[in-house]
């Protein structure tokens, strides 16, 4: 039976910092479900001369981030000169174009909003159920009205938008669900919120990573680990794999490893739905962490990628927001559309929340391919991964075009790609958050190693092990390097 001393599961950004602390001279082995390396980081090719990221795409913040400071030295983040000059613009359904100075405002008043309630971390005052989504109902009114006495009439439309935005930021299905309590245990890190890259995206970075595993078949890739068990006799773990991409009748489906320790990082996600099947024979495990698992949350977020022939939207402008609660009503689709969504029969209800849910279109600054990237989140982002991707882009173009006042037909897109990050059954959905039901004890309980013989058999990394970088690719990394030194200081004693 094969051995290992040390089986890594999961090759995205937390497997991959593992495995590159170990260093090669640990025995390891890196088993990987899927067909490729990079996990939530997936860059694709969306036109000659154009990547785009499908997931992770932004640094968050500068110091101290890892990250940043990899792709600083692979020279692969925009320079700040070629985006800061990019204007973001706000339309309401009547498509008229708001004042910037308003939108601008509103934007400060959002970013102290959100500062009020992230100061609220700690206050043990705070009943652990009480939602982002109160807090902003009775807070954001009074501080909206203090800086834009003159603008009641769009404070309606601007709680809408947030709570869209803040569903994409969070990665949560409602703002109902995240918690107030735990909002501000995410650590923003100083420097911008969102560093872009270059045309290549995320690719460098994992590549970068990759080149410290060496290529003596480290990784295995279309396998998946379906079972793990510890053996009280030799003090190892039994690893059983699944092979997902049988070529001859020689190779097996299942396999057994044998190894010393394991570094778990599949996402929050995928343990919901497998921990307790995987471990099924590791009851003190399922002890320590069932409940942490199903308390914190993970849902899901989705991109729509708009590739066009020609740039139509107005120039200097980066990011388009859509106000309107109500915007559907004023929206008349093109006979093609119409007849599209007839043919796939898709339910006018579903067509009505995608278009509610349509709030933000960020320009892909990397590449000179024009690009818009369209946000979901929510009930929404659940609905697009079911639907046809020409059929989503379309509806996503013709919304825009409606707000621009442009003709639809006029301005033709290429190609539309979408994320269906739920559907991947080895992910499914984006990132975690704390949940109204969860607290600072269920991320201890999620990173605390398994012991079943007082040494740290099973660790777990992956962004939501991660204290205050979850839900990023810095976190994620972190957490790697975490597991990655606790094991090597076991090995060294
Ligand atoms: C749409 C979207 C946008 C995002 N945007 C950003 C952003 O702009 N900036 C940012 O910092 N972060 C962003 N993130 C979050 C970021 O992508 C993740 O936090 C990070 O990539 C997670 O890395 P990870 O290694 O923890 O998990 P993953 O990348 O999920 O890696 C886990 C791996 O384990 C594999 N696996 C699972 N189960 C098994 C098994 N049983 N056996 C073998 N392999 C298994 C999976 O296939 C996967 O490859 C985004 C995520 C999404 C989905």
């Amino acid at each position: 039976m094969e051995s290992v001393k040390v089986v890594i599961v999961g090759g995205g950004a937390a497997g991959l910092a593992a495995a590159k602390t170990l260093s090669p001279d640990v025995n390891y082995l890196l088993i990987e479900a899927q067909d490729y390396i990079g996990g939530r980081i997936r860059t694709v090719d969306a036109a000659p001369d154009a990547v785009v990221d499908l997931g992770a795409q932004f640094i968050h913040g500068k110091t101290n981030n890892r990250v940043y400071e990899i792709c600083k030295q692979l020279d692969c983040i925009m320079a700040l000169s070629s985006v800061n000059n990019e204007e973001t613009i706000a339309i309401r359904s009547d498509r008229t174009r708001l004042n910037p100075e308003i939108v601008d405002t509103v934007q400060t008043v959002w970013e102290e909003f959100a500062k009020e309630a992230q100061s609220k971390f700690g206050d043990v005052t705070i009943p652990t159920d009480n939602s982002f989504y109160d807090y902003l109902i009775e807070n954001f009114k009074p501080l909206f009205l203090s800086a834009l006495p003159s603008c009641e009439h769009l404070l309606d439309e601007f709680i809408d938008y947030f709570d869209k935005a803040e569903l994409v930021e969070n990665g949560c299905s409602s703002l109902a669900t995240l918690s107030l309590a735990e909002y501000g245990s995410y650590e923003y890190l100083e420097g911008l919120m969102e560093y872009e890259l270059k045309n290549g995206g995320y690719r460098p970075f994992i590549s970068y990573l990759k080149s410290f595993i060496p290529d003596d078949n480290r990784i295995r890739l279309n396998s998946e680990v379906v079972r793990v068990k510890y053996l009280n006799d030799t003090h190892q773990l039994q690893v059983e794999t699944r092979n997902h991409n049988i070529k001859s009748e020689h190779e097996q489906e299942i396999s057994t490893i044998l190894c010393d320790h394991i570094v778990w990082t599949s996402s929050l996600g995928y343990l919901k739905e497998n921990f307790s099947s995987i471990f099924a024979d590791e009851i003190e495990l399922i002890e320590q962490k069932q409940d942490a698992i199903n308390r914190l949350g993970f849902d899901t977020i989705n991109k729509t990628v708009l590739i066009y022939e020609k740039r139509f939207w107005p120039d200097g402008v980066g990011k388009i927001m859509l106000l309107d609660r109500q915007k559907q009503k004023s929206i008349e689709f093109s006979d093609s559309l119409k007849t599209l969504i007839k043919i796939e029969h898709i339910d006018e209800r579903v067509v009505s929340t995608i278009i509610e849910a349509v709030h933000r279109y960020d320009e892909l600054r990397s590449t000179n391919v024009p690009i818009l990237i369209c946000w979901f989140g929510g009930s929404a982002a659940l609905l697009i991964e079911d639907i046809n991707e020409n059929i989503i882009g379309q509806i996503c173009h013709e919304v825009l075009c409606h707000y621009l006042n442009l003709s639809s037909k006029s301005n033709k897109l290429n190609r539309v790609l979408k994320s269906e990050w739920h559907k991947n059954r080895f992910i499914r959905g984006s990132y975690s958050y704390y949940s109204i039901k969860s607290s600072a004890k269920a991320g201890e309980q999620l990173r605390t190693a398994y012991e079943p013989d007082g040494i740290p058999r099973i660790l777990f990394a992956g962004e939501a092990t991660h204290e205050n970088g979850y839900s990023t690719v810095h976190g994620a990394l972190e957490s790697g390097i975490r597991e990655g030194n606790r094991l090597l200081s076991i090995l060294n004693e």
